[in-house]
């Protein structure tokens, strides 16, 4: 009221246009007093955390699995707790992930606790300087990449993905566009654990937990020798944040 009186009193003295300017200050410095936006991730509702966890294969990578040089591009172990865990989880799968291991997506397409995305075929980089992998600018081969990606997850699991989470992390606007023309919700934002090529657990653990926010995407990896730590850290994730009142979900 006190407010409202002196704005009058104010206006009733001074140029309109004045009154006005000083109306819409009153307006902002209240609105920014009581928060403009309601988050519902913030007040009230559950204390949600999506736990997303990419599975990367490059034709490289195809290369070295194919030759005998590594066993397997994900963590057997991870999935497994993962599975027993039963905590919804979000894969962002590549093609040649897929390609590679079709009877796993197949059969963690369907359980209703993972949710499989798209995460391009063979993960060839949608932008320049990122993480040093190769790239291109071509916009048919970025169709590509995704399209090819969303039929073979469909083939697999009877689903298309709805999401989609660029190799790297790098996109521009443009790509934005590409995303938004295959009706695609790009999910490359998020809490970065920075598990890949991370051998302390620690490290990573640390980063989620401190980082943990009601709403937060957690971005993982599927473990393997790229990620030789997540399968660790995980474990220690899970129960750490099901303590601190988290309820997982996946990714729509
Ligand atoms: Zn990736």
């Amino acid at each position: 009221m006190f407010l409202f009186g002196t704005f009058w009193q104010m206006k009733r003295r001074t140029d309109p246009l004045v009154g006005t300017a000083i109306a819409a200050v009153l307006v902002l410095l209240l609105t920014a007093a009581t928060g403009f936006e309601y988050d519902q991730r913030r007040h009230g509702g559950p204390r949600k955390i999506y736990l997303t966890f990419d599975a990367d294969i490059t034709p490289e990578m195809r290369h070295r699995l194919q030759a005998g040089e590594v066993p397997a591009w994900y963590s057997p172990g991870l999935v497994a707790y993962l599975e027993k865990q039963q905590a919804p989880v979000t894969l962002f799968v590549t093609g040649l992930f897929a390609e590679a291991y079709p009877e796993l997506v197949k059969e963690l397409g369907s359980n209703s606790h993972f949710s499989i995305q798209n995460h391009t075929y063979d993960h060839l980089a949608f932008q320049s300087d990122c993480y040093g992998l190769p790239w291109t600018s071509n916009f048919r081969l970025k169709k590509y990449e995704i399209q090819k990606t969303q039929q073979m997850i469909y083939a697999l699991t009877g689903t298309s993905p709805r999401n989609l989470r660029h190799p790297g992390l790098c996109y521009s606007l443009f790509d934005q566009f590409v995303a938004w023309e295959l009706g695609l919700k790009i999910r490359d934002a998020g809490l970065v654990s920075g598990d890949a090529f991370q051998a302390d657990p620690r490290v990573i653990v640390d980063r989620v937990i401190s980082g943990a926010e009601p709403g937060a995407v957690v971005i993982m990896h599927l473990g393997g020798p790229n990620a030789p730590a997540t399968e660790s850290a995980v474990r220690e994730i899970v129960p750490r944040l099901k303590q601190a009142g988290y309820r997982f979900d996946v990714l729509r």
